[in-house]
């Protein structure tokens, strides 16, 4: 199957020497949603930016639909970039933004004009054809920045935090709309977000990227579930981490010796050789009861409720482990002598091994 897009050890160093991006490797398949997620300064816009081609890179190869564009300008990329402000020039109106790109390509009038009303038409934004950019409110206008990048029809959307500048509560309606339309339009959506709920909750595949590098690739619920590196496990969801030392293999898994005994886990990779090693616990597959000195089940903790909030059928706790290291829980659980635990409330915990990593460490 030939990709929609394929990034071929692409690199990025800027002339003042600073590297944004090192030996990139992706595949996006036709129609896929795909996010990139990382700490501000990772290199996520930079490497969109020359997917592009506002960017030239440095090394490497970009290839769309099995076309090499390295070296292609940008306004002849079947691409099309949405930006966190927008973008819109706030004295045209809004017919006029959004014909923009196709005045560029230089479109005949009729054929702008009919493209132009049919992505009005579907946006729901005909009423406001002729207002101006500037007297719309936030979630009008992205739907604008959307309708003008969809408008030139192209076969990668590119989006650069574009919903970074919504309140909350808009972002979220936005974020149903953007899946909705990638989902009827079927076209490659290239993602990018600080926001790791934004990246888990939209995309098809997450690429978590870290100082330039690609750090893992992988569907939400590999990202989440299974992280292949401590930057990972810290960054994405709410994981316990324990370090460890002394790795074994028995018939429960491999385990290594923590501050809380020995802790049994899966491990992503070959870990032999490797000194210090980490366990990673999801926050919410931490099972929580009330204190009963039973050390029969593998992954047995102890500690004290510091807090605990309800947010709808969740309960999220802050316990405190015996050596005053503090780790999430969060239960999903009716069972009543769950229910009624509380602050100061002595705690056991326990976690089944196969929802337990174990990760080499480089701290
Ligand atoms: P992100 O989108 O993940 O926040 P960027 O791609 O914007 O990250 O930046 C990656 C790195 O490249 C950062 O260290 C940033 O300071 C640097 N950088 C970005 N743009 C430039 C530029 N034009 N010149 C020099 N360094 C830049």
């Amino acid at each position: 199957m030939m990709h929609d897009l394929e990034l071929i050890r692409v690199g990025k160093t800027y002339p003042d020497g600073t590297v944004a991006v090192s030996e990139f490797d992706l595949q996006v398949s036709p129609g896929e949603f795909v996010a990139f997620v990382g700490p501000s300064g990772c290199g996520k816009s930079t490497t969109l930016r020359m997917v592009a081609g506002f960017e030239a890179i440095t090394h490497g190869d970009i290839i769309i639909k099995g076309k090499n564009v390295s070296a292609i300008p940008a306004e002849k990329r079947p691409t099309s970039m949405i930006f966190q402000n927008y973008a819109l020039f706030p004295h045209l109106n809004v017919r006029d933004n959004i014909g923009f790109g196709l005045d560029v390509k230089g479109v005949a009038r009729k054929e702008r004009d009919a493209k132009v009303d049919r992505i009005l038409d579907m946006f729901d934004l005909s009423q406001f054809a002729d207002r101006k950019a500037d007297r719309l409110s936030g979630g009008q206008r992205q739907r604008i920045a959307l309708a003008r990048g969809l408008v030139v029809e192209p076969q990668i959307l590119l989006l650069d935090e574009p919903l970074g500048a919504l309140d909350a509560n808009l972002r979220r309606v936005i974020q149903n709309e953007l899946k909705l339309l990638q989902r009827e339009l079927g076209i490659t959506f290239v993602f990018v977000t600080h926001a790791q709920d934004e990246a888990l909750g939209l995309s098809d595949r997450v690429i978590v990227m870290n100082n330039g590098q690609v750090e893992q690739i992988g569907r939400p619920e590999e990202i989440y579930g299974s992280p292949m590196t401590e930057f990972v496990a810290r960054f994405i969801g709410a994981n316990a981490i324990f370090e460890g030392r002394d790795l074994r293999q028995d018939a429960a898994g491999h385990s290594i010796l923590t501050a809380h005994g020995r802790i049994t886990g899966h491990a992503s990779s070959d870990l032999r050789g490797t000194s210090a090693i980490i366990a990673a616990v999801p926050a919410e597959a931490i099972r929580i009861g009330a204190r009963t000195g039973d050390q029969s089940v593998p992954n047995r903790l102890h500690g004290t409720i510091d807090t605990k909030h309800r947010i709808g059928s969740i309960c999220r706790f802050k316990v405190s482990l015996s050596n005053g290291q503090a780790i999430d829980v969060e239960t999903a659980s009716r069972d009543r002598h769950v229910m009624a635990l509380a602050a100061g409330d002595h705690v056991d915990l326990d976690c089944p091994p196969e929802r337990v990593s174990l990760l080499p460490t480089h701290s």
